[in-house]
């Protein structure tokens, strides 16, 4: 599986700078470096992955080294495009990630002192640079700060951050975009009718939109969606694409929407068990719920402009309705909680409870104003939210475990509380809270 998946992503690499997707802002330039002789000795390409700074990496080696670049685009026939398509010595590619000590470096070091071997320059491509180590690092910069005159170097990073500043101000930098859904959508229909297979619109723009702008993962998605369907010669359609991924139909998320919004704990609850029961990865739920609150946000803001907004045709009216019923600061102060939940469950050891505990948080937290909330209130809804839990038929080790986080969440927000404006009694308030789970039959462990 992972062969044939490499074999299309492979396949379908740009090979020039002009069928690189979505950066022309960075072709563009590079084109323009290569026509008039500008080229520079050191690049940094920062970008998320799959957005093809490896590839235009290699483009980029490629057209400096060709011997009749065509409007700055590597020819592909010349002695010299031949030589590094077959594999060249004067031509490196290192992953920071596996040599990223300071001999690996100074190796290197020692290699561009001598002339390239058969091209015009020696380039080195420096991937996943924000890896290397210190000392690595600052072998590094002793070449860029005195680069040979036959030497370029091709860093490139998803983590500028990482990358010291004496380094990045050395290099030329450029950032790439992430690939816009419409060229993905694009280049899946392109991709798929190549291989003789048939895919709807629809299921093109989900894998688009699943890939979230990384043109390799969205081409992977692609080739388990052939496998699944080649048997059959059937067409790859939205349901084949969702099963391909393990990804929940948008169904189950405006099931979590609506009992989010009537505030039925037990329901919501309830389908994300299901969920989990069918191996639904969690985190991918999570960036689902963002994804749609997100949509009704932009339906909210621009309610024109629906480019924005990613939904599915079937989807259209559900949106419309549902946005109705929302206004903005509400939609706001879910996607801050999402956000939040969504930072934490890669850390999580239990994934369906912080999903659970984020669709709790949504129901009591998402519905009242930041500041100044009236905690009789709050405690009205807490309660009826605890009952809520142990009538929705989870068996009792569940219902422990969401008692007892739920004392946490309950116990942060009555610190907020008190950040906000002091009150003596928020811990007794507490102390009640837990005795009212006491009662309900839920066991809380406390500090
Ligand atoms: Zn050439």
């Amino acid at each position: 599986m992972i062969f044939i998946y490499l074999a299309l992503y492979r396949k379908y690499r740009p090979e020039a700078f002009k069928d690189v997707f979505s950066q022309e802002h960075i072709t563009r330039t590079l084109q323009n470096q290569i026509k008039n002789n500008q080229t520079v000795h050191a690049y940094l390409f920062t970008g998320s992955r799959g957005t093809g700074k490896t590839t235009c990496a290699r483009i980029l080696a490629k057209a400096l080294n060709c011997l009749s670049p065509e409007d700055g685009n590597p020819c592909l026939k010349c002695d010299a495009c031949k030589l590094i398509e077959e594999g060249v010595q004067d031509i490196s590619e290192i992953d920071a990630a596996s040599n990223n000590g300071v001999d690996d470096v100074r190796l290197l070091r020692e290699e561009t002192r001598y002339a390239p071997l058969a091209l015009k320059y020696r380039v080195y491509i420096i991937d996943e640079v924000h890896m290397l180590s210190a000392g690595a690092f600052n072998a590094l910069l002793k070449t860029l700060e005195e680069p040979p005159a036959h030497v370029v170097f091709i860093l490139a990073t998803t983590e500028n951050h990482k990358v010291p500043a004496t380094i990045l101000s050395r290099c030329q930098r450029f950032e790439f975009k992430r690939v816009k859904l419409t060229d993905c959508t694009l280049a899946l229909k392109n991709a798929a009718k190549t291989e003789n297979t048939a895919i709807t619109d629809d299921a093109a723009e989900l894998i688009a939109r699943l890939s979230d702008g990384g043109m390799r993962d969205a081409l992977s998605l692609l080739e388990t969606c052939i496998s699944h369907v080649s048997e059959n010669n059937d067409e790859i359609t939205g349901k084949i694409v969702r099963e391909a991924a393990g990804v929940a139909g948008s169904e189950h998320v405006f099931g979590i929407s609506e009992a989010v919004q009537s505030k039925n704990t037990a329901a919501a609850l309830k389908i994300i068990n299901v969920l989990h029961e069918q191996s639904k990865e969690m985190s991918r739920l999570l960036g689902e719920l963002i994804q749609h609150y997100r949509n009704l946000m932009l339906l909210k803001l621009m309610p024109d402009e629906t480019d924005l907004v990613s939904w599915l045709p079937e989807e259209v009216d559900d949106y419309g309705r549902l946005s109705a019923k929302l206004d903005l600061t509400q939609i706001l102060q879910y996607l801050n909680i999402l956000e939040e939940y969504y930072e934490r469950i890669s850390r999580s050891k239990d994934k369906r409870l912080t999903v659970e505990l984020c669709v709790i948080q949504l129901i009591t937290d998402g519905q009242r104003p930041v500041v100044g909330r009236q905690s009789a209130e709050a405690e009205e809804e807490m309660t009826a939210v605890t009952r809520n839990i142990t009538e929705g038929g989870l068996p009792p080790p569940r219902q422990e475990a969401l008692a007892e986080a739920l004392a946490v969440v309950n116990r942060l927000e009555n610190n907020k509380a008190v950040s906000h404006a002091p009150e003596p009694s928020v811990n007794k308030k507490l102390e009640e809270k837990i005795n009212q789970m006491k009662q309900l039959g839920i066991e809380v462990r406390q500090k």
